[in-house]
C-alpha cells in the first residue's frame, strides 16, 4: 500500500512516493522560554512521521531550526540583563533535555538563526529579492517583501488577498510599508536591540523571522523540499512567506508537501498563561507525569485533530502503558528459557499485525494503529489465560512489538531511572528482613511500598517491582 498524506496545499490526500532521502523541515521552537505542550504536540507528530518514514526504508534528512533572535528573546533578555546568547542557551539545553524525555529522535541538523553562516545566507536571499524587486526598504530602514509581487501568495493558507488588501489600505498611512501585509525580511536596529544586530547592505539590523526560515532550509536541505511540517499556526503567514521568499528566489517549488499539525486544547479551553491551564512538559513531570506518560497522551490523538489535553487523559495514557507493560512482562516471563529463533511475523497467524503499520501509511492514522496493538495485546492475553499461545507465537509477538516500538517508542522506563530513592531503599530493607524470614517484616515494608505506588512481587531468586497502576 503506498503511502498517502494530507497536504494542505491542496486539501487532499495525496500519494507519497518519494525517491532518494526525504528532504523535510520542521519548524522548531523559539527559544525565550521553556517549549509548552502545545509545542511538543507538533514536534511529536513529526517525530511519529520520521520515525515511521524510517521504519517504511526511507532515509529522513530532517533540520527543525531554533530561532535564537526575535522580539520575545531580546525582550527576555533585556529583563534579565543578559547578553541574547547567554538568554536563549539556557532555553536551548532545556529544550533538547525536554526533546529527551519525551523520546523525541534528533533531527540531522538544529540551526540556529545567529549563526554566522545563516546570517550570511539570510542576507544574501534578501539581496537577491532586492534586485529582483520582490523587496524594498521602507523609510523606517526595514526592508520588506513585497506581496504584490508574487501572484501566488496566499496559495498554502487559501486566502484570498485582494480581499484583504481592500479592507487593510485604509490604514495604511500609519506604516512605512507599501502595504500592511508586507512583511519584514530585515528589521532596522532600534534602541531596545541593545547590542543586538548585524551589519547588512541595508544598515545595522536583524533578520525576520520568516526569512530565518527559508534561509536555513535552503542552506541545509536544498531548493526544494518533499515535506515541510509546522503546527496549523504557522500556515498564515510563516509557512506562505517562506515560500514567497523562496519561491521568488528559486523559481522552483519550495516545498512539495505541506502537513500541519492541529491545536492542543486544555479541558476544552485554547491553552493561556492567564486561564490558569498552561502546562509546560516541566510543569507536568513536577506533578509525577512521566516522559513516555506525556509522549502517549501526546501522540494517540490524529495530528490534524485538535487534541483536548486533560489530566482525566493522562491517567488512562497511564493505564493504557500498564497494560502494555504487563503483556511484554507476560511475554518475556514466558519466553524466558525460550532458544527458538523467532519466526516471521506473517507466519505467525493469529492477528493481522501487518495492519499497524498500514493504518500509519494512511496519513498517520494513529488512532487504528494504536487500536491494533491493543487488541493485540487483548487477543494473545487471552490466548496465553488459556495456554494457548505457542513460543514461536510469543516470540514472534515480541519480535513485532520491536518493530512497532521503532514508530511509538513507548518502551518501559529502566526501572532504575524512575524507581524512587524511598522505595529504593525500602526494598533493601525487605530483601533483609526476607533474608531474615522476618516475614510480619516483610509484608508490613511491602504494603508500605505499595503506598508509595509501587508493587511487589517475590520470585524465587528477588523482589520484583513494577509501578501500581490506580
Ligand atoms: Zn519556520
Amino acid at each position: 500500500m503506498p503511502l498517502s498524506f494530507h497536504n494542505t496545499l491542496t486539501r487532499q490526500l495525496e500519494e507519497f512516493s518519494p525517491s532518494g532521502p526525504i528532504r523535510m523541515y520542521t519548524c522548531g521552537p523559539t527559544v525565550y522560554n521553556y517549549a509548552h505542550i502545545g509545542n511538543f504536540r507538533a514536534y511529536l507528530f513529526e517525530d511519529l512521521l520520521q520515525r515511521h518514514l524510517e521504519v517504511r526504508g526511507h532515509t529522513v534528512d530532517r533540520v527543525m531550526n531554533l530561532t535564537d533572535v526575535d522580539d520575545k528573546t531580546i525582550r527576555g533578555a533585556n529583563a534579565q540583563k543578559l547578553p541574547l546568547a547567554q538568554y536563549t542557551q539556557h532555553y536551548k539545553e532545556a529544550f533538547f533535555t525536554d526533546c529527551a524525555t519525551l523520546r523525541l529522535r534528533p533531527a540531522m541538523a538544529y540551526p540556529a538563526a545567529t549563526d554566522p553562516e545563516n546570517i550570511a545566507a539570510m542576507i544574501a536571499m534578501i539581496k537577491t529579492l532586492m534586485e529582483r524587486g520582490h523587496a524594498y526598504q521602507a523609510e523606517d530602514h526595514s526592508v520588506y517583501f513585497r506581496i504584490s509581487s508574487f501572484s501566488n501568495y496566499g496559495k498554502l493558507a487559501h486566502v484570498d488577498l485582494e480581499a484583504q488588501r481592500s479592507c487593510v489600505r485604509i490604514k495604511n498611512d500609519e506604516y512605512a510599508k507599501e502595504e500592511v501585509a508586507d512583511f519584514a525580511l530585515w528589521k532596522a536596529w532600534d534602541e531596545e536591540d541593545g547590542a543586538v544586530g548585524w551589519e547588512s547592505p541595508w544598515g545595522q539590523g536583524r533578520p525576520g523571522w520568516h526569512i530565518e526560515c527559508s534561509a536555513m532550509a535552503r542552506r541545509l536541505l536544498g531548493d526544494q523540499l518533499d515535506i515541510h511540517c509546522g503546527g496549523v499556526d504557522n500556515i498564515f503567514p510563516h509557512h506562505e512567506a517562506e515560500i514567497a521568499q523562496c519561491e521568488c528566489v528559486t523559481g522552483k517549488t519550495f516545498a512539495r508537501l505541506w502537513m500541519h499539525c492541529a491545536h492542543l486544547m486544555v479541558d476544552g479551553n485554547k491553552m493561556s498563561k492567564s486561564a490558569g491551564n498552561f502546562y509546560t512538559l516541566r510543569s507536568l513531570l513536577e506533578r509525577g507525569w512521566s516522559g513516555r506518560e506525556i509522549r502517549y497522551v501526546l501522540m494517540n490523538v490524529h495530528y490534524r485533530i485538535p487534541l483536548n489535553f486533560t489530566l482525566e487523559g493522562l491517567e488512562a495514557a497511564r493505564q493504557s502503558l500498564h497494560r502494555l507493560d504487563e503483556w511484554l512482562r507476560r511475554l518475556q516471563e514466558y519466553t524466558a528459557d525460550c532458544k527458538i529463533i523467532a519466526p516471521l511475523l506473517e507466519q505467525l497467524g493469529i492477528l493481522q499485525l501487518s495492519s499497524f503499520f498500514e493504518a500509519l501509511d494512511q496519513d498517520l492514522n494513529i488512532s487504528a494503529a494504536l487500536a491494533v496493538v491493543f487488541d493485540t495485546i487483548r487477543e494473545s492475553n487471552r490466548l496465553l489465560d488459556r495456554a494457548e499461545l505457542t513460543l514461536e507465537q510469543a516470540q514472534g509477538l515480541l519480535a513485532w512489538w520491536g518493530k512497532v516500538n521503532e514508530v511509538l517508542a513507548l518502551e518501559p522506563e529502566p526501572l532504575a531511572e524512575i524507581l524512587p530513592r524511598e522505595v529504593s531503599d525500602l526494598l533493601a530493607l525487605r530483601q533483609q528482613a526476607r533474608a531474615e524470614k522476618n516475614w510480619q517484616e516483610s509484608d508490613r515494608l511491602r504494603d508500605q511500598i505499595a503506598e508509595l505506588g509501587w508493587s511487589v512481587k517475590d520470585t524465587k531468586n528477588e523482589q520484583k517491582v513494577v509501578k501500581r497502576c490506580f
